[in-house]
């Protein structure tokens, strides 16, 4: 008889571990029975900024593999709205409610892929029967949001609470569809995945673009006329709003496995092995936004809920079911984003976490340009860099600036994955021409301002 993968969750992790397991697992094999509340199957999360301003005309744009190309290209059985509601780990079954039709139905398990993503951070202000306040986590959330915003009355004015990355981009998804927008954020900056002297960069740039930006400030309920929501409550007083969009960070979807006695680690994510299996429970794997994984610098385990790592730890977990052998072996915390035209890049830790970690470090900033200065489109660009000292080693980067900074990044994520150090890094042999670089590029500009840094210190 046939082996059965049932998998909870039918998006980054859950699908590219099906798509793995049936490669090297025909049906007869294994039976894949894929649970998926929603209405989408393989969608990009990441592409819905860019859908809510209007730069990617719809959601169809977003999926790269609809339900029924798993159904007839891959052999395997999508369940659409379907929420899986229970596990039972002795029975080996799962509990699914059909969300359209009523009913529930049980699948009987061998192996369980548990890969349920995230659910973003709500505070009990936004639990509230309010229309207008919408959380951004799947496409379902994007296409309510863009339904509120082409209904009548359009709304003219956004809040947007918190500002990470998300955030940030959904900030800019609204000022381009033209809304005036106040982005509001408990923390003294805006864009707290870098330090504050790079943040502060990325905040000037957003009011540059006309966004209101409010430190220091918590939302703390909302107000509303005929059940729509008309603004949000500080204690600097009420912002005027119709739309109100949360950023304020996601926390992993893990209620279902923890009901079912499956380990949490230190960061609330379900704790997993480098092959994703959960430790102490033979046929169970978990992947993507609902894990935590390792810090390859700090040495701690981490919670970084990021697409990237999820289709990696994915299709390690479909390799692994299927009888390969593959690893995850952590992450470096590389992540790139920009606002407008403003690139912004990261990787390895940063000032606090250094600290945190108890490295000895010295941090410098280098200012340059993307092209050589006389030619045209030359625009600034800030590196940071952190280093080990006295050892030199690249411990963590950031980099601010227009066309061409964010992917820089991953030059320095190279470099900081093989544990280069600053010295290392200066005779790096990186491709120069005036339209792509200076002829000394700004990665090299910040090693040779380390490698100065470390040197003082020591004299
Ligand atoms: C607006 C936005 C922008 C982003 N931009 C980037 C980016 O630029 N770069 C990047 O690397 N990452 C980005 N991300 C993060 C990225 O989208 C996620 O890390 C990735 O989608 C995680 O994949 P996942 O499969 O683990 O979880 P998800 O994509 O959240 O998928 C989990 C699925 O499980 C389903 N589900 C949950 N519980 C159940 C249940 N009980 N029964 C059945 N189904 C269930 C959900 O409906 C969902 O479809 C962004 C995310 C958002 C929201």
């Amino acid at each position: 008889m046939a082996q059965r993968l049932i998998v909870i969750g039918g998006d980054a992790a859950g699908m590219s571990a099906a798509s793995q397991a049936r490669r090297r697992r025909n049906r007869d094999d294994l039976e894949i029975v894929v649970f998926e509340r929603g209405h989408f199957t393989s969608y990009s999360a990441c592409g819905i900024p860019y859908w809510i301003s209007g730069l990617v005309p719809g959601p169809e744009h977003l999926i790269a593999r609809a339900p029924e190309t798993f159904r007839t290209k891959f052999d395997i059985d999508v369940r659409m709205r379907h929420e899986v509601t229970a596990i039972d780990l002795e029975r080996r079954e799962v509990v699914a409610r059909d969300l359209d039709n009523g009913g529930e139905v049980s699948e009987r398990f061998d192996e369980l892929m548990y890969a349920t993503g995230a659910t973003p951070t709500k505070p009990s202000w936004a639990q509230v029967d309010v229309a207008g306040v919408f959380g951004m986590q799947t496409l379902d959330d994007g296409a309510a949001l863009r339904d509120w915003l082409d209904a009548e009355p359009q709304p003219r004015r956004a809040v947007v609470v918190g500002g990470g990355y998300i955030g940030v981009e959904m900030a800019e998804a609204m000022i381009q569809r033209g809304l005036s927008v106040t982005l509001v954020e408990q923390a003294a900056q805006p864009m707290s995945t870098v330090d504050e002297d790079m943040a502060e960069l990325v905040a000037d740039a957003m009011r540059g673009l006309g966004i209101t930006i409010r430190t220091g400030l918590a939302v703390t309920g909302l107000d509303q006329r005929d059940g729509r929501v008309s603004a949000v409550v500080t204690a600097e007083g009420p912002i005027p709003t119709d739309v109100v969009v949360l950023g304020l960070g996601v926390r992993p979807n893990v209620g279902l496995a923890e009901a079912a006695g499956l380990p949490l680690g230190p960061t609330g994510a379900i704790r997993v092995d480098r092959r994703m299996r959960v430790p102490g429970f033979p046929g169970v794997w978990a992947a993507g936004d609902c894990v935590e994984t390792l810090h390859r610098v700090s040495g701690m385990p981490v919670y970084v809920p990021l697409g990237t790592h999820a289709n990696k730890q994915g299709r390690v977990a479909g390799v692994n079911i299927g009888g390969g052998y593959a690893t995850f072996t952590g992450v470096i915390g590389t992540a790139v984003t920009k606002v407008c035209e403003l690139e912004v890049g990261r990787t390895g830790l940063r000032e606090r976490d250094a600290s945190a970690a108890g490295f000895d470090f010295v941090s410098v900033i280098a200012e340059s340009t993307n092209r050589a200065g006389y030619y045209p489109g030359a625009r600034p660009m800030t590196v940071k860099l952190i280093a080990e000292r006295p050892s030199g080693r690249l411990l963590g980067a950031q980099i601010v600036g227009w066309s061409e900074a964010a992917k820089r990044i991953d030059t320095l994520a190279v470099a900081l994955w093989n544990g280069m150090t600053v010295d290392d890094m200066t005779a790096l042999d990186l491709g120069y021409a005036p339209p792509y670089a200076p002829v000394w590029d700004p990665v090299l500009i910040a090693a040779r301002k380390a490698v100065d840094a470390l040197a003082a210190l020591d004299r």
